[in-house]
């Protein structure tokens, strides 16, 4: 690329290996960078370009409410709050919203939602339980909660009370938590993202279910990547049919608007009262307008069944193209959130596939994730395969 994408950001902190490009714009599935190069965007942002880039509908709303008012405060009524609220509610089977800006300060209003519910049991040093492989966001706590060491490491002291345990062992979690009076709740990803697109079964989720209603503990179900239609329900848990006590929701909620939200349900909703929390961006105007009219974009085009559908012919494709070649260890995944699980560090595709005019990430060193925007059309979804086939095809031939 050229030197003066590479040499472009010497003021800004070397916080991520970052590619020598930059994006100029959008439309639609597809980005143009500064020197006009066009990509097929398989990554949407990292799960948050719900509805692609420039949409004909949300693009005038939200310019409309630039026009109108982008921040007021938390001091008053924001009337997009409650609209909004009232919208996550109805999808989730919840009763309440609170609003902030990302997935981390999301998941931390619901780690200090999880120590506030037990110390109103009497419980002074409330324990949460978090899982291998798990991502929860980088402030202080949630990285505690992060069941990856690279990304903790360095940032010690880590905050206490956290017990971890293995994904799918209902049995393994009955064991860690056995005779211990300071748990509180179980907290995890339905399906984890940065940790390598790892599902929880259907049938775990709702033992774990069954056992903190056994047991009054919160159940608390980070949403983040995988909620807001991704996986052809409106929130990846109810594939199982399950509510959760408290869902973290960001990333794609606001189509690329930073947003964030906690939705609880009854046993949760009223645990913070007035100055328990707070945040003077979270659920601004401009924020909320951003989120009533992905969801609204979302109905009206029935986005959620189409996403699954979309990916599940994107994941046969992917199967039938790569999914015997020896290197591919496995193709999980719902919807338009896949993962494909090499037998080796893939980190360089990132790279590879960016020159051949495709977005996507690698996470947990070997697998390749997809996340692309919800309305990514099957004919693009041959695309991402004409694409991607051929460059891991090369990458597992090359002698290691
Ligand atoms: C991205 C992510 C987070 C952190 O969100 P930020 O907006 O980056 O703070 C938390 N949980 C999950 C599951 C995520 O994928």
């Amino acid at each position: 690329m050229t030197a003066l994408i590479e040499a472009a950001s010497p003021h800004v902190m070397n916080t991520y290996g970052r590619l020598p490009i930059a994006m100029s714009h959008g439309e639609g599935v597809w980005v143009w960078d500064v020197n006009g190069k066009k990509y097929l965007d398989g990554l949407g942002g990292i799960a948050v370009n719900t509805l692609g880039h420039n949409h004909p509908r949300l693009v005038p709303a939200l310019q409309d409410q630039i026009g109108k008012i982008i921040h007021s405060s938390n001091y008053y009524h924001v009337p997009g709050q409650e609209q909004l609220a009232k919208k996550l509610v109805e999808l989730s089977g919840l009763t309440n919203a609170f609003f902030c800006s990302t997935g981390l300060e999301a998941n931390e209003a619901a780690l200090k939602m999880a120590r506030k519910f037990g110390h109103g049991k009497g419980i002074e040093r409330p324990e949460i339980v978090v899982y291998e492989h798990a991502f929860h966001g980088r402030s202080i706590a949630t990285l505690s909660a992060t069941g990856n060491t690279k990304v903790q490491a360095g940032f010690g002291p880590l905050v206490e009370g956290f017990i971890r345990v293995p994904l799918n062992d209902i049995e393994a979690l009955e064991r860690a938590t056995k005779g211990n009076p300071n748990v509180v709740a179980v907290f995890f990803e339905t399906i984890q993202g940065e940790g390598g697109i790892h599902p929880m079964r259907a049938e775990y989720l709702r033992q774990v279910r069954a056992l903190c209603d056994e047991r009054d503990w919160l159940l608390m179900i980070d949403e983040v990547q995988c909620g807001i239609g991704r996986t052809g329900k409106w929130f990846a848990h109810q594939w199982a049919g399950i509510r959760p006590d408290v869902m973290p929701l960001a990333k794609g909620l606001g189509s690329g608007v930073p947003i964030g939200a906690v939705v609880a349900g009854p046993k949760a909703a009223h645990i913070f009262g007035p100055g328990n929390h707070g945040t003077t961006f979270g659920g601004n105007p401009l924020a909320m307008r951003a989120g009533v009219e992905t969801l609204r974009i979302m109905e009206e085009d029935g986005l959620v069944a189409h996403a699954g559908a979309v990916g599940e012919h994107l994941k046969q494709a992917l199967q039938r193209e790569i999914g015997s070649l020896p290197g591919v260890v496995e193709i999980r995944g719902q919807g338009l959130m896949l993962g494909i699980e090499l037998d080796r560090p893939c980190g360089e595709l990132l790279g590879r596939a960016a020159e051949a005019g495709l977005l996507l990430s690698v996470t947990a060193d070997r697998v390749v994730r997809l996340v692309p925007p919800l309305i990514l059309t099957q004919d693009e979804a041959d695309q991402i395969v004409a694409l991607l086939a051929p460059l891991v095809r090369d990458f597992l031939a090359q002698p290691r």
